[in-house]
């Protein structure tokens, strides 16, 4: 291992996250160096849809619903200061979200939402089939009824990552992409370095990981982190005219408007590993939900296949904030479906952190300790 430079902070990959807490750390001073192993922001953060939705994603009242709230608070400020430094839009856009009842069991799931949400004060309201079709003309005759949801936004994720790259970079951050962090060196319980798979190495007291989906792959830790792959497909359909301004959503897919007509549908969830690449059994599930809501969709040229791997933890929350049992190590990673809409205020809080300013509380169930293995006893 050759020896190198000696930096205040490094952060294990250049997806939404890794790119924007470096961008935070770095605006509050610290010296950056960001390892990517391939090119910035070109896997989950790509292959997502960028819908920002906390209440359709949460479950249940809890952490996540309030954490998700939190940073979708912070979107409007958070792009335009990116988008005023990068001088590229990236299409954030206050759209709503309607969740379409397609049977009957849909329809009371979707009901009985309504009361803690409108107990927690999210504008939701449900529209009849008759009131869905008027707001929606192009939805099928088969929907009994939907829920609006006001505060479920989006935005163009590519977009995004190609902003934060050049944000990260205009604050200061050196960004090595093509180069893969292999292990994080400790000596004495703190951190002083992380080795990289070209032989070198830099000296640094602080390493973040933020490697999505592949931080349980890095060297040097703890203790394995319990992150794993899960695969979602989805394509683009270029319809004659999108069917509505708003996301749309059954329990099968969601549509996402994109500024360039296309119109994202997703998203299986399988645990596949690493296993890269679409499928006919997922297109097909993607195309028949996608016509059951809107059946005109039919018609529309088929444009686009991806996937990508989501960073799946094993409770679903992720793993965020400083290590207890290694001085220097932060972990951001275990996003799952949620980086995007997660990507400000994650920054917002490991930036300041790493800076060794006051940050915004997180969550106790989203912190690293609960990644240690108990104790056994006898
Ligand atoms: C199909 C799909 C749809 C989704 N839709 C949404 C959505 O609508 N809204 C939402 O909020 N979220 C959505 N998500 C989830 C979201 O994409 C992820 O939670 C988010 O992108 C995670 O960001 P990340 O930076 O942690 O991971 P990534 O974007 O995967 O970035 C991790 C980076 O680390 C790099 N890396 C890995 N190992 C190393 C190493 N050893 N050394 C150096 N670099 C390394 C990788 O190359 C990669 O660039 C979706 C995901 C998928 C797959």
């Amino acid at each position: 291992m050759s020896a190198g430079k000696r930096r205040d902070l490094v952060v294990v990959g250049g997806g939404v996250v890794g790119l924007g807490a470096a961008r935070e750390a770095a605006r509050r001073g610290l010296g950056v160096t960001l390892v990517e192993k391939g090119h910035p922001a070109r896997e989950a953060s790509w292959a997502a849809a960028g819908m920002l939705s906390p209440f359709s994603e949460a479950v249940e009242e809890g952490p996540f619903l309030d954490f998700g709230l939190a940073s979708l608070e912070l979107w409007p400020d958070w792009v335009g200061a990116l988008e005023a430094e990068t001088g590229r839009s990236v299409a954030y856009r206050e759209s709503g979200k309607v969740r379409v009842a397609l049977s009957a069991g849909e329809e009371e799931r979707l009901q009985a939402r309504i009361p803690w949400a409108q107990g927690r004060g999210l504008a939701v309201h449900w529209l009849d089939s008759e009131g869905l079709r008027e707001f929606e003309p192009r939805l099928s005759k088969a929907a009994r009824g939907g829920l609006l949801v006001e505060r479920d936004f989006h935005v163009d994720n590519r977009r995004l990552g190609s902003a934060l790259e050049e944000g990260a970079h205009r604050a200061g951050v050196e960004i090595r992409a093509g180069t893969a962090a292999r292990e994080v060196h400790s000596r004495k319980g703190r951190v002083v370095g992380v080795e990289l798979e070209d032989g070198t190495s830099i000296s640094t007291p602080r390493v973040l990981v933020a490697a999505g989906a592949w931080s349980a792959g890095i060297g040097g830790l703890p203790r394995p982190l319990p992150i794993r792959p899960i695969r979602g497909q989805m394509l683009a359909l270029a319809p004659a005219s999108l069917p509505s301004p708003r996301l749309l959503e059954s329990e099968e897919v969601y549509l996402v408007p994109r500024e360039d007509g296309r119109l994202l549908v997703g998203a299986t969830v399988e645990e596949v590993g690493f296993q890269p690449g679409v499928t006919g059994e997922g297109v097909q599930a993607l195309l028949e939900g996608a016509l059951r809501l809107v059946p005109e969709l039919g018609k529309a040229p088929l444009i686009e296949l991806w996937s990508g791997f989501r960073p799946g933890s094993e409770d679903g929350n992720p793993i965020l904030g400083p290590d207890p049992d290694l001085e220097g190590l932060f972990l951001a990673t275990g996003h799952f479906r949620n980086g995007i809409l997660l990507a400000p205020l994650t920054a917002l809080i490991l930036g300041a952190l790493m800076a060794g300013e006051t940050a915004p509380p997180i969550p106790t169930p989203f912190l690293p300790a609960r990644t240690r293995v108990p104790a056994r006893s006898g």
